[in-house]
């Protein structure tokens, strides 16, 4: 009796997972992978090319450079920016590890800003202040498929001298006033981890740029500085990115408009459904925004309220999958402490972390699951 009611009232509903989308694809997957296998070709070949192309003109960029990871995208991309020991970095402390990782990790320091608290991106009107002789780059990041303001962030780069990399590995074609991210900055870094908007079966990413110099150094970075083979001009790294996962991107990426569209679908339904609960007084969330200049992916369908511990325990007991990116900003994680920063240095930041709670989204998730997730949403607030 008991396993029957809970066999009744639970529901089995992931916060993301790939297994609707690889069940319909999987002939074509298949064809794709004994493609490779029989090529005998598996670095950097005419699937990576492809892909390269595709994206870089998809961003409306010129050059796309395959690399092994989003992390690596950024990583070469500061490198080719000749930024290293003694340079300062202008990014976000609500992302991903990731994007501040990479500026320490060429030798460079990371200076946070705090976030707007609309978008959960980057807060343009607080950089110039942050800006002293030693700046010489800012990592936006366009969160959750939202674009940061753009334009504010341009304008300060230029009248500072500063380089933009923007970190677009959650926000592939996203558009900012019309325009793709990624073609803004000096280099616009993609992510094609399994989970992001475009997956690979495993790591792969990719930098696109309109800078012929840029591009040509990251070329060098990604394999060991060889112009030719055992012929080194600079120290590189083995970055590269596989036949096999370019050709799986190829493949989904003939998809990628579409199910950018079901994203958007998918929260317009969560954003409309919320409302009506809103409306009632009965329901006290914040849903994510989509500013006039933005046209958002929603890699993320985000929501936020303070009582996010005890909704997210609410939900995981009725079956209902929900993940909390992220729940400590950079600024105040461990290997950070030696930046001197204190908690209430980035108030904004902060209480996102506390609150924020991100809802299944996928481009497979259907209408049903959707209602059933605002419904019981709706149940919690009104218990
Ligand atoms: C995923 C991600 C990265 C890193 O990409 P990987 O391919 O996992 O190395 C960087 N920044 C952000 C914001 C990300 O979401």
């Amino acid at each position: 009796m008991n396993d029957l009611l809970t066999q009744i009232n639970q529901v089995n509903i992931p916060s993301f997972t790939l297994c609707r989308q690889n069940n319909a694809l999987q002939k074509e997957l298949l064809e794709c992978f004994l493609h490779v296998v029989d090529g005998g070709i598996f670095v950097l070949y005419e699937n990576v090319k492809a892909l390269e192309d595709k994206i870089a003109s998809f961003c409306q960029s010129h050059y796309g450079i395959g690399v092994a990871s989003g992390s690596d995208a950024l990583d070469l991309s500061l490198l080719a920016c000749d930024i290293g020991s003694g340079d300062e970095v202008i990014t976000t402390p609500f992302t991903f590890f990731a994007t501040a990782a990479s500026i320490s990790r060429v030798g460079a320091k990371p200076v946070f800003v705090d976030i707007d608290p609309e978008t959960w991106n980057i807060d343009a009107n607080l950089i110039e202040e942050k800006i002293t002789q030693k700046t010489k780059a800012i990592i936006p990041v366009h969160l959750f498929g939202c674009p940061a303001e753009m334009d504010l962030i341009t304008q300060v780069a230029k009248s500072n001298k500063l380089r933009v990399i923007e970190d677009a590995a959650q926000a592939i074609g996203a558009k900012y006033h019309g325009q793709r991210v990624g073609s803004f900055g000096d280099t616009g870094c993609f992510s094609f981890f399994p989970t992001k908007n475009l997956g690979a079966f495993g790591d792969g990413g990719m930098v696109v740029t309109k800078n012929p110099q840029i591009a040509d150094q990251i070329k060098l970075l990604r394999i060991h500085g060889a112009k030719r083979k055992y012929c080194h001009d600079i120290l590189g790294y083995n970055s590269r990115l596989d036949e096999l996962q370019a050709a799986i991107l190829n493949l989904k990426f003939k998809y990628t408009e579409l199910w950018t569209q079901r994203r958007r679908e998918i929260a317009l339904l969560y954003n409309s459904l919320f409302q009506e609960h809103i409306k009632t007084g009965r329901l006290s969330v914040k849903l994510p925004q989509e500013p006039d200049y933005a046209y958002h992916v929603y890699h993320q369908y985000t929501i936020q309220t303070s009582e996010r511990h005890q909704l997210q325990d609410y939900l995981r007991s009725l079956g209902i999958a929900s993940t909390v990116y992220y729940p400590i900003p950079l600024h105040l994680q461990k290997v950070y402490s030696s930046l001197g920063y204190s908690q209430g240095d980035f108030p904004v930041s902060e209480i996102a972390c506390n609150e924020v709670l991100s809802l299944p989204m996928f481009p497979e998730l259907t209408d049903e699951e959707v209602a059933i997730v605002v419904d019981k949403i709706a149940d919690f607030f009104a218990r």
